[in-house]
C-alpha cells in the first residue's frame, strides 16, 4: 500500500503512523529513526542520554519529538507511550564488562525498563512492540551456527538481561495477545557508533585507531569469529518486524548477514580500506576479555521465512562504508562523532 494512504494506525494493513524509538539518541536507533523519517512515518524519540548522544538527534529537530526521560520511570514510559501505534524498544545498557562490573543497573534499565515498556505499551493499547535482543543469549556453544532453537547459555549479565526481556516480551503475546517480536541482533556496526564510549565496540575502537595513526587492541589471539552485521540491515529487521503477520509475532529471531569473519579479518579489512600508512599498523595482543564468547554465527533461516528479511548489505560492502564515515566524520570535526 502507498504511503500516503497510510492512516489511523492501523496496524493489520501495515499502515504504522506513530512510532516510539526509545533509545533512539544510540547508534542503531538513531539509524532507525533517520529511515523512519524518511519514509514519511512520525517518529518520538525516549532517551535518558545515558550513553546516547543529544547531536545525534540534533538533525531530528523540528521532524522528530524527543522525551527525555528513563526506562525505569513508569511514568516516562507512559507519557510516551501514549498514542503510540507502535514501539521499538531499543533502550537499554549494552556491553558485556560493564555488567560484568554492574551487573544490578544492567537489570535494573535492560530487564525491569523492558517491562516497564511493555506493560505501559499494553495500558495505553499499543499493540506493535519489536525488542533489540541479542545473540549473547547463546553463549559459547559448540554447535557453530545459532539457530533460535538452541538452548541459550548466557555467559554475562548482559546477555541473562536480554534473555530476560526477550522472554517477557514473547509472554505479552502469549499471555495478553500484543504483536511482540524480540530481533537477536548479531555484533552490529556502522555510522553513529561511539568510538569514544567506555565501552565502546570494536569497529569504531578500530576505526578510531588506525585513523589516528596508532594500535588497536585485539584482546584473545584475534581468531575469535563474529557475524559482523551492518547496522543497514538491523534497520531493515526492525521495519519488517513492525509490519509482519501477527503469526510470526511472540517469536525471536537472528539479524544476521550469515557470515563468519575473525576479529583478524576485520582488523585486516579494516586497514585495507583506509589504505596509505594505516596498512603498515599492527595491533597489540591482550589477554581474553571475561563473557566473551569464541565463535558467534547466525542461522538466519527463521528470520527469511518469518520476516521475509534478507541481509542487505554485505559485511565487506558494510566495512567500506563504516570505514569511509570515520574517515570523512573525523576529517571535518577532527574527532569521529
Ligand atoms: P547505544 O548505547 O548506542 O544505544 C542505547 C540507547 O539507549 C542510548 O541512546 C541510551 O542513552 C539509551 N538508554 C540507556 N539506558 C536508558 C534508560 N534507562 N532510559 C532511556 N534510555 C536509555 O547502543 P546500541 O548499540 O545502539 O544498542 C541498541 C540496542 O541494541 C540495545 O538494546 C542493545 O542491547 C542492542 N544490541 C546492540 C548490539 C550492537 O552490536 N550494537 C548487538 C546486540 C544487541
Amino acid at each position: 500500500m502507498a504511503r500516503e494512504q497510510r492512516s489511523s494506525g492501523d496496524l493489520r494493513e501495515g499502515l504504522v503512523v506513530k512510532i516510539l524509538v526509545t533509545g533512539g539518541a544510540g547508534f542503531i536507533g538513531s539509524n532507525i529513526a533517520r529511515q523512519l523519517l524518511a519514509r514519511g512515518d512520525e517518529v518520538h524519540i525516549l532517551d535518558d542520554f545515558s550513553t546516547g548522544r543529544r547531536e545525534i538527534i540534533d538533525e531530528f529537530r523540528g521532524s522528530a519529538r524527543t522525551i527525555e526521560g528513563d526506562i525505569r520511570d513508569l511514568d516516562a514510559c507512559r507519557a510516551a507511550c501514549k498514542g503510540m501505534d507502535a514501539i521499538l524498544h531499543l533502550a537499554a545498557l549494552g556491553s558485556v564488562p560493564r555488567s560484568m562490573e554492574d551487573p544490578v543497573t544492567t537489570h535494573a534499565v535492560n530487564v525491569t525498563g523492558s517491562l516497564n515498556m511493555l506493560l505501559m505499551a499494553r495500558e495505553c493499547g499499543v499493540d506493535r512492540f519489536v525488542m533489540a535482543s541479542s545473540s549473547s543469549v547463546y553463549g559459547d556453544t559448540a554447535v557453530r551456527e545459532k539457530s533460535e532453537d538452541l538452548a541459550s547459555a548466557p555467559l554475562s549479565p548482559y546477555a541473562s538481561s536480554k534473555l530476560a526481556a526477550e522472554s517477557y516480551t514473547k509472554v505479552f503475546k502469549h499471555a495478553y495477545g500484543m504483536n511482540t517480536v524480540a530481533l537477536r541482533y548479531f555484533n552490529v556496526f556502522g555510522p553513529y557508533q561511539d568510538p569514544q564510549s567506555q565501552y565502546a565496540a570494536v569497529v569504531p575502537l578500530f576505526a578510531s585507531a588506525l585513523i589516528a595513526g596508532s594500535s588497536p587492541t585485539i584482546f584473545g589471539d584475534g581468531g575469535q569469529t563474529r557475524d559482523f552485521t551492518y547496522v543497514d540491515n538491523v534497520v531493515s529487521a526492525n521495519l519488517l518486524a513492525l509490519e509482519c503477520p501477527p503469526e510470526s509475532c511472540g517469536e525471536a529471531y537472528n539479524v544476521a548477514c550469515g557470515q563468519s569473519v575473525s576479529v583478524k579479518e576485520l582488523f585486516e579489512a579494516m586497514r585495507q580500506r583506509l589504505g596509505g600508512a594505516a596498512v603498515a599498523i599492527e595491533p597489540r595482543y591482550e589477554p581474553p576479555r571475561k563473557g566473551d564468547v569464541r565463535d558467534s554465527l547466525a542461522s538466519i533461516a527463521k528470520v527469511r521465512e518469518g520476516l521475509r528479511y534478507e541481509p542487505l548489505v554485505s559485511f565487506e560492502e558494510g566495512i567500506a562504508r563504516t570505514v569511509d564515515w570515520y574517515v570523512e566524520t573525523t576529517s571535518a570535526t577532527s574527532q569521529p562523532r
